[in-house]
């Protein structure tokens, strides 16, 4: 029998047998909201009661440490060395779950139970992201009980405050980067583009969030003795961003506008399934020439967040002293991070809208990432889990949300591949959270057999 044939025996009865649930039930069971202070106790707990125990049963030696940020959650990092000379594998995952909204889960559920219906499992965090990281640890698992080791050096960092933007996490990698060394970075987060065909991505759109501001005095003056006399802030505000897009959201700063979107990423862009997201989209709305895909995949998108003059709830008749807007760019790679902000000041002033400030969210910026889809270690991932599971993954050069993927690509340097094993319908972030049975099983089977080849083959050749 081949390493192939018995680690997948091995992870096809991990899941028939029951016991992929019982550790699902197990981790969902653990409440660890990162954004509610409740939450916190259950943070350290998930580590050091979960986490470790099962990784040290497979052989890794785990440490959890202090965030390098007053108050930051929890990091720990595991390690399976077997001999330097092979190369090393880093995992990532993260442990912490949105906030439970328990009130409004629908009857019969309840976020911290996981619950069986046909084919979901309903809990929070199920799908984001503990069953992500369970699935590649016990595919791990099955390469090593097959064989007896693993064939390759492993890594694993788990943090528990993704939900809350990762604090400490790019600190942690920056003065850990020996500890966190590595040849790949092979994680999973996220929804598959469809829920039967598994899916690589290799990067994440970056995103930039500032506030419009325009002050023009203390106070709000009455809108008859003023009216048509004092300059209207919110007038002033609403033109100003209208000339940031044209009537259908078209980007028209020229720096906002990307030149990553060559042929060859339009290829890879056009063999995606139809872009299916179960909304109704807006044909009439976005980059004209470009395609669904390549519009959320491959090009900018701005949005306005938020916005507000005077107080809309109890309106006075009077002219406001100020209007603002929260705003977001979305980015793809190759649009210049540190220039965002002074291009849309230079495209402010042009325009004539020297009173409209730019103020800079005091949060930053997480920046965009893609590896070349056309990097060897993608064509030997996407070809593995095809011979896994008979069918070739659709391939997305980044997603188009976000992802801490900067701290591995950028601070780590290393490749990054990216497994997302839920779907776009499992209601992450939201109530009802669930993780498909038939899905969690494909995906065991086709990690099982990238790990295997990983085993087998060793790195691909640059
Ligand atoms: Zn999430």
């Amino acid at each position: 029998m081949t390493l192939q044939d018995s680690a997948r025996d091995l992870i096809e009865a991990y899941f028939d047998g029951g016991e992929f649930q019982r550790d699902l039930t197990t981790l969902v069971s653990r409440p660890t909201e990162s954004q509610d202070p409740r939450g916190k106790p259950h943070l350290w707990a998930y580590l050091e009661n979960d986490m470790a125990p099962m990784l040290e049963a497979m052989g890794f030696t785990c440490q959890i440490h202090d965030n390098p940020q007053a108050d930051g959650p929890p990091i720990l990092t595991a390690a399976r060395i077997e001999d330097p000379v092979l190369p090393t594998v880093l995992c990532y995952g993260h442990g912490d779950v949105v906030r439970a909204q328990e009130d409004q889960w629908r009857e019969g559920l309840t976020p911290f139970d996981l619950i069986e219906e046909g084919d979901r499992l309903y809990g929070r965090g199920a799908a984001d992201n503990k069953v992500q990281h369970l699935i590649n640890l016990r595919s791990m698992e099955a390469v090593i009980r097959a064989q007896g080791h693993l064939g390759f050096n492993a890594k694993v960092i788990i943090e528990m405050g993704e939900e809350t933007g990762s604090p400490g996490l790019k600190t942690f990698c920056e003065t850990n980067k020996d500890l966190l060394a590595a040849d790949v970075f092979i994680a999973s987060d996220g929804p598959r583009l469809r829920p039967s065909v598994p899916t690589i991505f290799t990067g994440s759109r970056g995103g930039l969030g500032f506030d419009l501001q325009v002050t023009l005095r203390e106070g709000a003056n009455h809108s008859g003795n003023f009216g048509g006399l004092l300059a209207d802030p919110a007038m002033i505000l609403a033109h100003a961003l209208a000339s940031i897009t044209d009537v259908r959201g078209q980007i028209r700063v020229p720096e906002w506008r990307p030149t990553s979107l060559t042929p060859r990423i339009r290829e890879v862009l056009g063999k995606l399934p139809p872009h299916d997201t179960g909304i109704a989209l807006d044909a009439d709305w976005g980059e004209a020439d470009l395609s669904p895909a390549e519009r959320v995949f491959g090009w900018n998108s701005f949005a306005i967040l938020a916005m507000t003059s005077g107080v809309p709830e109890a309106p006075l008749n009077a002219i406001a002293g100020s209007a603002r807007a929260t705003c977001q760019l979305r980015f793809v790679v190759g649009t210049e991070v540190d220039d965002i902000l002074p291009a849309l000041r230079r495209h402010l002033d042009r325009e004539g809208f020297d009173k409209v400030e730019v103020v800079p969210h005091a949060r930053g910026s997480f920046p965009a990432t893609r590896l070349d889809p056309d990097h060897p270690m993608v064509r030997f991932a996407s070809e593995a889990i095809e011979r896994a599971v008979g069918v070739a993954p659709d391939i997305l050069p980044n997603l188009g949300g976000s992802l801490p993927n900067d701290c591995f690509a950028e601070v780590l340097g290393l490749p990054t591949i990216w497994v997302p094993h839920s779907y776009a319908g499992c209601s992450q972030h939201a109530p009802n959270e669930h993780v498909l049975k038939s899905l969690s099983r494909q995906a065991l089977v086709a990690m099982t057999g990238l790990f295997v080849e990983l085993a087998d083959r060793g790195l691909p050749r640059e």
